[in-house]
C-alpha cells in the first residue's frame, strides 16, 4: 500500500491562519513541533469550554470537505430563520482583529456552504476584549486567499524552509523564534535575511 502524501490530506482551519501569521512558523510548528502552547491558545481554549454551553446556538461542531481540501471546527453557528451564519471568538486584546482572522471566518463559511449545500457568505469574529462582534462580508478576494494558503500549505516540504516574515513586530512574540533566530541570522548570514528587516537590526 502506498502511504497518502500530505497533498491528499485535509488541511485544518487552524493551520490556514499560522500559515498567515507566518509561513515559516508554521514549517515549525508542522514539521518539528517544537513551538509551545501560548498563553493566548490556553485562555482561549478555557474560555471556549466555559462557554460551550450557551443556549440558542449550535456549539463547535466538526465540518470536512474533500472538495476544499479543508477541514475543522465552527466554534458557534448561529441560526437566524433558516440563515446560518459562523462565529469565531477571539480574545483580540488590540481590540481588534487580524487578517489571519478573516482568512479563518471565511475558511470556517466554504466549510458550513459545502456541508448545507447554500451560499454562506457573512461570518462573524466576536471579540472578548471588546464584547463586540464583527460582521465579516465574504469576497472571491477571501475564498481565493484561503484556496490559495490550502494549495500552499499541501506543496509544501521538509526540505523547504519558508524565508523569514518581513514583520519583524511579529518576531517579537514568536514562539518559535528562538529554533528560527531571525537577528542572529542576519548577523551570521545577512544575504538570508535581506529584505526581511532584520538586517536593520544591532
Ligand atoms: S521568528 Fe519571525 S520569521 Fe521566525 S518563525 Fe517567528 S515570525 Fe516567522
Amino acid at each position: 500500500m502506498t502511504k497518502a502524501s500530505f497533498r491528499d490530506e485535509l488541511v485544518h482551519v487552524s493551520a490556514l491562519q499560522e500559515y498567515v501569521y507566518c509561513p515559516r512558523r508554521y514549517y515549525y510548528q508542522r514539521y518539528q513541533d517544537q513551538i509551545g502552547t501560548t498563553y493566548e491558545l490556553v485562555d482561549g481554549r478555557s474560555k471556549h469550554a466555559a462557554q460551550s454551553r450557551r443556549g440558542g446556538w449550535t456549539t463547535e461542531r466538526y465540518f470536512r470537505s474533500d472538495s476544499l481540501g479543508l477541514h475543522g471546527k465552527i466554534d458557534l453557528i448561529e441560526s437566524d430563520r433558516g440563515t446560518l451564519t459562523p462565529i469565531e471568538r477571539k480574545r483580540a486584546e488590540s481590540g481588534d482583529y487580524y487578517p489571519s482572522d478573516e482568512v479563518q471566518i471565511a475558511a470556517y463559511c466554504m466549510l458550513l456552504e459545502d456541508a448545507i449545500d447554500e451560499a454562506v457568505n457573512v461570518g462573524y469574529i466576536y471579540l472578548y476584549s471588546t464584547d463586540e462582534r464583527h460582521a465579516i462580508h465574504i469576497t472571491g478576494k477571501h475564498r481565493s486567499a484561503v484556496q490559495t494558503i490550502i494549495d500552499r500549505i499541501r506543496s509544501m516540504s521538509i526540505n523547504s524552509i519558508p524565508s523569514f516574515t518581513n514583520n519583524t513586530n511579529k518576531c517579537n512574540g514568536c514562539s518559535a523564534r528562538e529554533y528560527c533566530m531571525p537577528a542572529e541570522t542576519a548577523q551570521l548570514e545577512p544575504e538570508r535575511a535581506r529584505g526581511t528587516g532584520w538586517e536593520d537590526h544591532p
